[in-house]
């Protein structure tokens, strides 16, 4: 997959492309991830990529023109998706980057100032994503969250791994359930005993017990979208869940 990021802070990236996960899948090919200065498709001795708002108000909106000269140079493909973050777009959720990691390429563009001139969303964007229900000042750090849960989906990038993706918060429908690790006992606080046990079965029970009663005490919400077995309404309903009454005439 190939992934390229406008920005006016190129240097921003850099550690995180380095990093963990990302840094790994960067360094086997899995993922070529390109950062331009959105500077240098600017014209002026200024490299300026942003003016005042037409209609007057405070502060600068990114200009049109590097934008587009930059992604016509990118000669994305036709199924590539040509991103500007946003906090008015649609939630970047991990559904998102699932759909995101199937695709050959991605065009991210990250935002300053008060945003983006708005003919780029119209002629230039496949879409537009949000991170989350607030401001940050710039597109860079939602662009860094994009490349990361999307990079970490492709074949390969969590190596042994792997496995570990179905029961992800999110990826399985619902929060994952507690982790520990060694000691046994930290300072009077011990791991719960059937972790200990060896017992397969067992713990494989009390992990889906423990994501569903944490998925119900922490986001009920993501319960009405869950694939949820017999057993596992079961369980919800002993700790005091109440399946949503669907409404007639609407899709469940
Ligand atoms: N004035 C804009 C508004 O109210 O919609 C916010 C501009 S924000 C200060 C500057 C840039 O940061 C945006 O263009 C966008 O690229 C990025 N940004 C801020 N919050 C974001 C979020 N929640 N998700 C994605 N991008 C965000």
């Amino acid at each position: 997959m190939r992934i390229d990021v406008l920005t006016v802070f190129p240097e921003m990236f850099g550690p995180v492309l380095a990093a963990g996960i990302v840094g790994k899948a960067v360094r086997a090919g899995l993922a070529d991830v390109r950062i331009h200065d959105l500077r240098d498709f600017a014209h002026d001795r200024h490299r300026s990529t942003d003016d005042a708002p037409f209609g007057g108000g405070p502060g600068m909106v990114m200009l049109p023109q590097p934008l587009f000269e930059a992604v016509r140079s990118l000669e994305p493909s036709l199924d590539a998706a040509v991103v500007v973050l946003s906090p008015q777009g649609k939630p970047f959720d991990q559904r998102a980057a699932e759909r995101l990691a199937q695709l050959e390429r991605i065009v991210l563009i990250c935002g300053r100032y008060e945003g983006i001139d708005e003919r780029v969303i119209e002629g230039l964007a496949t879409e537009e994503l949000s991170t989350g229900d607030y401001v940050v000042s710039g597109g860079e750090v939602p662009a860094m969250l994009v490349v990361d849960a999307v990079v970490r989906l492709l074949p390969g990038a969590l190596g042994h791994g792997e496995e570990a993706l179905a029961d992800d918060s999110h990826t399985s429908g619902l929060l994952q359930h507690p982790q520990y690790t060694r000691p046994a006992d930290f300072e009077g606080r011990s791991v719960p005993d059937v972790l200990l046990s060896g017992n397969h079965a067992a713990i494989a029970q009390w992990r889906r017990r423990e994501a569903l009663r944490r998925t119900l005490e922490r986001r009920p919400d993501m319960l009405a979208r869950a694939e949820l077995s017999a057993e596992d309404a079961q369980i919800l309903r002993a700790l005091g869940w109440q399946p949503p009454t669907p409404v007639p005439g609407t899709p469940e």
